[in-house]
């Protein structure tokens, strides 16, 4: 996986560091090659930043806060109106890079850069997001207002799996909000961040209030540990996500952790048999299962237990091939190691005593041997004790159980470990409605398989999927990149009674 610099192929592109407005190349000797996931072709090479290029990126970043926070709030507005037309004019040259990196079908990759352009176009509206408050004579001639002020500088650390929107989650609202920004991309699929990342700079962000390292852990833990490093958004695993979140913590920084999943689809009798069916597949297999809202468990309640051969059938009709081919349903997982990993756990599934209905192992794509690849694998009779059904696979398997009552579903759903997302297909209103009401989950989708929140809400989650009280985007992600400060003040004219001195705490 990762070569000396001195073996890299010099015909390869080397993926730049970005520190105070330069792209510059790593003076590291530890790379990453980035590789086409469809052909194992190598795309390029990424570097694992040094201490000082780390120390340079956080220093720029303090450096240009000094001034980028007194930035008019209508110029940095200006600056996401401006990169918002650069995204929609280079979505598609984004998406087909963001496809080659990372395994996804092209119309895939350009919904991952439309989710997060949509962001980028909610930035611009801070403006009002970003008011204070303010109450007029809260004592005599006494008035107390709110400012929401930067903290300073961010840091986000992103995954593999979302890497257009996951990025432009976190930087355009932290820096419109008039904090600077270190952002570490996943070193797995880094390419499509950069291009988003050179689109800011020609929009207009000024020099260090954008900088790029790439690396891993190493690179992580500098971040979460910078004396001059605020606040830290983090979207990736369960397992990092909670280091993350106590690293930071313990160093005095505000951070929020988005973390791994296992999303529920609970299916009643009374359900729209064809739709239902339709939104199953195509969230459990799309994106090849490596989305944290993907559909990983089918729930089945009572007489539904007789759809499921009609499931298998539509899984068998998805067409398995490269992410950059037309027609194609499920593209590869992102690496090989992923791909040994999912495999391995189907194995695990097998030996656990899960049936196994559909069988994706040993799916061949004509012209990519080579590939990642994985067709749409359909457990049934899966218990609550099973590997499968306990740990985020993150591949294209469905794990399906069945259950009585709703009641029972429920309880199933707030018993996993994770509560990221959940869908419920019902025809029933009143259900629906106990459901949203009792369900310990933070995406809720009423007939949705996939209820990621528009930008103007704030994603979210609960247990094992989140740590830190607020979310990505929306008004929570601006209180998250600001901080209240409160001001009580009072001003004297000639008709102000002078009270002399008084050394009690006011009464009234
Ligand atoms: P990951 O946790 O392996 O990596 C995430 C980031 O952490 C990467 O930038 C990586 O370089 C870094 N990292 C990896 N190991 C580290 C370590 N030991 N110490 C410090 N940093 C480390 O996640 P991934 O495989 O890239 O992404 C998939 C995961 O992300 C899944 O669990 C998925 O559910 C989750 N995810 C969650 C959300 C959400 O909003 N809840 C959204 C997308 C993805």
């Amino acid at each position: 996986m990762n070569a000396v610099a001195k073996e890299l192929n010099a015909g390869i592109q080397k993926v730049k560091l970005l520190i105070n407005g330069e792209f510059v190349d790593s003076r590291t000797t530890e790379w990453r090659e980035v590789t086409n996931p469809a052909t194992q072709e190598v795309l390029a090479y990424v570097p694992f930043a040094t201490r000082e290029e780390i120390e340079a990126a956080v220093q720029s970043a303090h450096a240009a806060f000094a001034t980028w926070k007194k930035t008019p709030i209508g110029t940095r507005m200006r600056i996401m109106l401006k990169l918002q037309a650069l995204i929609r004019e280079n979505l598609q040259r984004i998406a087909v890079t963001l496809s080659a990196e990372q395994g996804k079908t092209i119309p895939d990759a350009e919904g991952d850069v439309f989710r997060g352009l949509e962001v980028v176009e909610h930035a611009a509206s801070i403006g009002t997001l970003q008011q204070g408050e303010f109450s007029e004579n809260v004592a005599g001639a006494v008035d107390t207002y709110t400012l929401r002020q930067p903290v300073g500088v961010c840091a986000g650390i992103t995954p593999f799996n979302f890497p257009a929107m996951i990025p432009l989650w976190m930087f355009p609202m932290a820096i419109v909000c008039g904090n600077t920004f270190v952002l570490k991309p996943s070193e797995q699929d880094p390419l499509s961040t950069m291009m988003l990342v050179e689109l800011a700079l020609q929009a207009g962000v000024p020099k260090g209030v954008l900088n790029v390292v790439h690396g891993g852990k190493e690179v992580v833990d500098a971040l979460c540990t910078h004396e001059h490093v605020k606040a830290v958004s983090f979207v990736g695993s369960t397992a990092v996500g909670t280091h993350v979140y106590r690293l930071g913590s313990e160093h005095g920084k505000r951070v929020q952790s988005m973390m791994g999943a296992k999303n529920h689809a609970v299916v009643l009798p009374d359900a729209n048999r064809e739709h239902t069916l339709n939104a199953l597949a195509g969230a459990g297999f799309g994106a090849a299962g490596q989305r944290c809202m993907a559909t990983s468990v089918v729930v089945l309640v009572g007489s539904s237990a007789q759809w499921l051969p009609e499931l298998v059938e539509k899984a068998k009709l998805l067409k398995v091939n490269a992410g950059s081919e037309p027609n194609t349903d499920i593209g590869p997982v992102v690496s090989r190691a992923a791909r040994q990993r999912v495999l391995g756990l189907i194995e695990t599934g097998v030996k656990e005593g899960a049936t196994l209905l559909l069988d994706g192992r040993d799916v061949v794509v004509k012209g990519y041997e080579d590939g990642n690849f994985i067709g749409p694998t359909i457990f049934s009779d899966v218990t609550t004790d099973m590997d499968i059904y306990k740990t985020e696979i993150f591949g294209p398997v469905l794990v399906v159980l069945q259950v009585a009552t709703l009641d029972e579903a429920i309880a199933l759903v707030n018993r996993n470990p994770f509560g990221n997302g959940v869908g419920l297909f019902t025809q029933s209103g009143a259900a629906a409605r106990k459901f949203q009401s009792e369900i310990d989950i933070g995406q809720v989708g009423i007939n949705i398989p996939i209820p990621v929140p528009v930008p103007y809400f704030s994603f979210t989650g609960s247990r094992g999927s989140k740590l830190g009280d607020l979310g990505p985007y929306g008004k929570q992600v601006v209180q998250f990149y600001t901080q209240t400060k409160t001001v009580t003040a009072r001003w004297f004219d000639d008709a102000t009674v002078n009270e002399g001195v008084n050394t009690t705490i006011s009464l009234r």
